[in-house]
Formats: C-alpha cells, sequence, structure tokens
C-alpha cells in the first residue's frame, strides 16, 4: 500500500488551499479527486460553445493571501448591482430601499407596516429577525416568500446565525428615499464583483490546480482512521500521517468505520439545498444583468444571472447566456430535467428576457451540495460531528467539512489552515 505523509480528499478550493500549505511546509500531499476534473463548485463545463459555471460565482476576496493567487489572473470588474423580480416588477435590489416601480398605495402599506414593526430584541428564528427588521408586509411580501425557494424551509426553523451582512439592515430614510426616486445608492456588502477574463471562474485557482499532487477519478468509501487508511471506489488503498477532508460532513461520517450512534444521528440531521442549474444559450445578444433574484412562486428559480456578461469568453460571439438556479431542501429531485427547462421558458417570456427563438438551447445539470441549512440548533449536531472527527485525528475544511455557509475565498483559508 502507497504511503502519503499527507491525503487530501476532494480537489475543490478548500483541498487547493491544503496542498498549497503543505508545499509551503514541505510536506509530501496527494489531493484524491472522486471527479475527473478539479475545481469542486468552482468548475465550470460547456454546452455548444458557451461555458457556464456551476452557479453564480463571482469573486469579492479582500484577504491579501487570497488576492495574492486569484490577481494572477487578469479579470472584469463588475459593479455588484443586481435586479429582483416580482410580479411583473423589476425592483432594484434591495427590495426594501427600492420601492419606487410601486404604485403609490402599496408603497404607502408597505412602509407603515415597516414604521409599525414588532421589536423584538433577540429574534429566536430567521422569521422573528425578519418581521423585526421589515416589518409584517416587507417581510412577507419579499424575504419570507424569498426564503421559501431558497432554502427550501419555513423561515421560523431557521437559526439567525448565517446572516451577517448578507441582509440589508433596514432604515427608514433609505426606504423613504428609494421609494421617492430611482436613483439610489447602491447598498450592496460588496461594491466591485470579480470575474477571470478567460476561462471561467476556475481560472482564479488554476495556479493552484497547476501546482497540486492529484489523483482524479479517486473516489474515496471508506476511511479507517485507527490504521490511518483510505480506500477507494476503484480498489486501491493509501495510509497517512495526516487525513484532511473536504468532503460534506454527512458524507465522510458515512465512510468512517465505527461510528458512534449518536454521531451518525448528528450527521444525518444536518441538511443541505441541491441545486438544479437551467443554463440557457441564447442566439444574439440580449441586454442582460449581471444577476438578478426571482421571488414568484410560479417560477421555480429563486436567481439567476449570466455568464456572458461576467465575460464574453463564455460565449461564442454573438450570442449571450443565462443560468438559472432552483434550489430545494435534500437531494431527491422534487422536478424532472424536462419540467424545469419549461418553466425556465416560461420564465424567460413572462419575464420579457427574450422571445422563444432567441433560446439556441436548455442544459440541465444538478448538484447535489448547494447551502448548508441553518435550522435553529444545528449547530450542536455539528458540533458532536465536529468533536469526533477531533477525537479520530482527521480535519475536515472547506464549506461542507466545516458546514458553514463560505465563499470561495474562505473555503480556501479553510483548507489552507487546516494543517
Ligand atoms: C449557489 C452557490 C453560489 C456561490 N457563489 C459564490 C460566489 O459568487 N463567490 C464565492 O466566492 N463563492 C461562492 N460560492 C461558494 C463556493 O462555491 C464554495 O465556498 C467553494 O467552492 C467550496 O469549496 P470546497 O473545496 O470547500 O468544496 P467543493 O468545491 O464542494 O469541493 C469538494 C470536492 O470533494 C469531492 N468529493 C466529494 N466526495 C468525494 C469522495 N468520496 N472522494 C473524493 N472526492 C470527493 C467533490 O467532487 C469536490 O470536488 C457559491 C456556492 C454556491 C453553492
Amino acid at each position: 500500500m502507497r504511503h502519503i505523509p499527507i491525503v487530501i480528499l476532494g480537489g475543490g478550493i478548500a483541498g487547493l488551499g491544503a496542498a498549497l500549505r503543505a508545499r509551503e511546509l514541505g510536506l509530501d500531499s496527494v489531493i484524491f479527486e472522486a471527479r475527473l476534473s478539479l475545481g469542486g463548485l468552482l468548475d465550470n463545463f460547456v454546452v455548444d460553445g458557451f461555458r457556464f459555471d456551476n452557479a453564480v460565482h463571482l469573486s469579492f476576496a479582500n484577504e491579501p493571501e487570497v488576492r495574492a493567487i486569484f490577481d494572477r489572473t487578469p479579470y472584469f470588474t463588475h459593479p455588484a448591482d443586481s435586479q429582483c423580480f416580482d410580479k411583473d416588477v423589476w425592483l432594484k435590489h434591495p427590495v426594501q430601499n427600492n420601492l419606487f416601480p410601486l404604485p403609490a398605495a402599496r408603497k404607502v402599506e408597505l412602509i407603515k407596516s415597516f414604521v409599525s414593526r414588532p421589536d423584538i430584541a433577540d429574534p429566536a428564528n430567521y422569521e422573528q429577525w425578519l418581521l423585526s427588521q421589515y416589518g409584517d408586509d416587507i417581510a412577507r411580501s419579499y424575504p419570507i416568500a424569498y426564503t421559501h425557494k431558497y432554502w427550501g424551509t419555513p423561515p421560523n426553523r431557521l437559526s439567525v446565525n448565517w446572516i451577517g451582512n448578507r441582509m440589508r439592515r433596514a432604515e427608514l430614510d433609505e426606504i423613504l428615499f428609494g421609494a421617492f426616486t430611482a436613483e439610489t445608492p447602491n447598498t450592496y456588502y460588496t461594491k466591485e464583483m470579480r470575474y477571470p477574463k478567460q476561462g471561467g471562474y476556475k481560472a482564479f485557482i488554476q495556479p493552484l490546480i497547476d501546482a497540486s499532487a492529484v489523483e482524479l477519478d479517486a473516489c474515496a468509501i471508506r476511511v479507517d482512521s485507527a490504521a490511518k487508511r483510505v480506500d477507494f471506489r476503484d480498489g486501491h488503498s493509501v495510509s497517512y500521517d495526516r487525513l484532511i477532508s473536504t468532503l460534506p460532513l454527512p458524507e465522510l461520517v458515512h465512510l468512517l468505520v465505527d461510528v458512534p450512534a449518536d454521531v451518525a444521528t448528528a450527521a444525518a440531521a444536518l441538511e443541505a439545498t441541491s441545486i438544479d442549474l437551467v443554463s440557457v444559450g441564447f442566439n444574439r445578444v440580449i441586454d442582460l444583468d449581471l444577476w438578478f433574484y426571482i421571488y414568484d412562486a410560479d417560477i421555480h428559480a429563486s436567481r439567476a444571472y449570466s455568464p456572458s456578461v461576467k465575460s464574453p469568453d463564455n460565449a461564442p460571439q454573438n450570442c449571450s447566456s443565462l443560468q438559472f438556479e432552483i434550489y430545494q431542501r435534500g437531494r431527491k429531485a422534487r422536478f424532472s430535467p424536462q419540467e424545469l427547462k419549461d418553466n425556465v421558458r416560461g420564465a424567460i417570456l413572462k419575464m420579457g428576457i427574450a422571445a422563444g427563438e432567441d433560446i439556441r438551447f436548455m442544459h440541465h445539470k444538478r448538484l447535489p451540495w448547494g447551502n448548508v441549512i441553518f435550522d435553529v440548533g444545528m449547530e450542536e449536531n455539528r458540533q458532536i460531528v465536529r468533536d469526533h472527527l477531533e477525537s479520530l485525528g482527521v480535519k475536515s475544511c472547506g464549506r461542507f467539512g466545516e458546514w458553514d455557509y463560505l465563499w470561495s475565498n474562505q473555503s480556501l483559508l479553510s483548507g489552507y489552515r487546516a494543517l
């Protein structure tokens, strides 16, 4: 059996970050990746000459050590401007600060509801947080409706621990200003979004890929931490001194031998969303937004973005593209690929984005792991699993290894700091 000092499971950005740290420390490491290419969620695919990332992916990394890697690749900088579509109306993001396009009577209702919002000092769940931030009407019309689509979970089941700077806090001045004028400032939590000029988002991590020792098509199926050995699907095994895993915690626990019952139960309670991607190629250049949110319940997608706006390199000349993201809780598919494509086609027409004859193709792909769901009490289950892994000497890192809402820059650092 081959011996490798540092075995890294998973070749996404976290695994690549761990390999970088191993090189800096002068330690031999090999990344074992189940798929035939590296990048994980940051990988991309090509359909009929159009390149699509796996969901939106733009960089707003500000850590110098991450910028030192990403900035080696020439990039475009986009303003972080996005739109929201709700029942035939396009509003700037965030909706509560951009009520201008709504009828005057509706604005009055929403603002009155905001002014009389409940004062909840310590919200027990996300629904309470939303009601106390925005008032009943704004909360129910927008973020609560969106929560069902994006998290596949009622907001009273979600905690508030993931919010951070992701949701703009409501301020009376901002709401009033945005009700009177369309000329509102951008309040998004980052002002600029970076994207490689060529090669898709993955180009940012190509320097790490080029420098790493890797085995592709190597799917780990068993981890024996007592014997310090990993078995792979094709029958081969390796032994290690240190094991770093970037696999989703529930999957990693499945691979371990002799898992205590409480750990298995805690791991099984950790849930994430899965994502259906419907990617659309258009025959002509269409004036598209970089990305937008969709509130309508009859449209399954909650968000869409344009790969060809991110970079023209993502589409053939004189063409453009969109990718729609459809979320659900858990990994059991809710809709067939054809149902999803039909729904997206209907959305494109309803939203006035393009005509049916502009569509060159629609392509479906499924991502089994999207966003970690912050169910109330999730952290206790996560801690049980983390403690068990620590007792076995297994380092778990990355978005699904830490089981956290990490951006790509944070996932890179999570892997880097695992050694
Ligand atoms: C919808 C969406 C939008 C996002 N948008 C942005 C954005 O705009 N900007 C940003 O910075 N970040 C964004 N992110 C976050 C970013 O994608 C993640 O932080 C990052 O890609 C996670 O990297 P990772 O290496 O931790 O996990 P992954 O990329 O999931 O890598 C894990 C790897 O492990 C492999 N693997 C799984 N099982 C096994 C096994 N048994 N054996 C061997 N290998 C295995 C997988 O194939 C995969 O390659 C977004 C994420 C999502 C879901």
